[in-house]
């Protein structure tokens, strides 16, 4: 198995539920890195983790990680080079408790993490039009839609309205609409995203185990 890199965005439980689940963490021959910026100040990469992995919420703690793990601590702006080729920037997301977005660079592409965020009416978030800038792929927060978006101000996300704009102003081709609200039914998302290809031909709804070609927008077979 091969070495992993494991960026957090931050440490709600729908980004961290899985890791206790993530198999390389358990493998001797692997060495895990895992990396935060969010709570900077606050918490380590390795407190956080500990944190959450144990007892009564976990039945052991992170000591049974066969793998060789590394935890690693960035502030938003850094610049992160984990693996040789790989750049990867950061900046802060506007989200309750902190969130980190990435923009990772390798072989000539480039892909957007954006998850989670919330915009402001009408204005395009300075700091996420960096990270997506002329980007190949942008996976953006699309918990909801423009028209739902009033009453839930303040829950630090987004819709894929929103997100169409800012790969439009940015340059991006592909937009992966990700993040959506739970209680999503199968035909509102297949609705959501037929709108949103309406808009902008590189939106798709993003899926579990879909591998992408580039460019995006030219792959559009499911
Ligand atoms: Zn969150
Ligand atoms: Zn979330």
């Amino acid at each position: 198995m091969n070495d992993v890199d494991l960026l957090f965005t931050h440490c709600h439980y729908d980004h961290i539920i899985g890791l206790p689940a993530f198999a390389p963490i358990y493998d001797r021959s692997v060495k895990v890195t895992l990396w935060s910026g969010h709570l900077a100040g606050r918490m380590t990469t390795r407190q956080m983790v500990d944190e959450f992995i144990r007892p009564p919420w976990f039945p052991v703690t992170m000591d049974v990680c066969k793998a060789s793990l590394d935890c690693r601590d960035f502030v938003s702006g850094d610049v992160l080079r984990p693996r040789e080729g790989v750049v990867i920037r950061t900046g802060s997301l506007t989200h309750p408790g902190g969130c980190i977005g990435y923009r990772v660079e390798w072989g000539g592409r480039v892909v957007a993490v954006i998850t989670d965020t919330e915009h402001e009416p009408d204005k395009l978030d300075l700091a996420v039009l960096g990270l997506i800038e002329d980007a190949d792929l942008v996976i953006y927060d699309c918990t909801y839609t423009e028209e739902e978006m009033e009453p839930r101000r303040g829950n630090g996300h987004s819709t894929w309205q929103q997100g169409v704009k800012l790969c439009e102003a940015a340059g991006a081709r592909g937009l992966a609409l990700f993040h959506h609200d739970p209680t999503r039914t199968d035909e509102e998302l297949d609705e959501i995203e037929k709108l949103a290809k309406d808009r902008f031909a590189g939106a798709f709804a993003a899926r579990d185990g879909q591998t992408l070609k580039f460019p995006v927008s030219l792959h559009k077979k499911r």
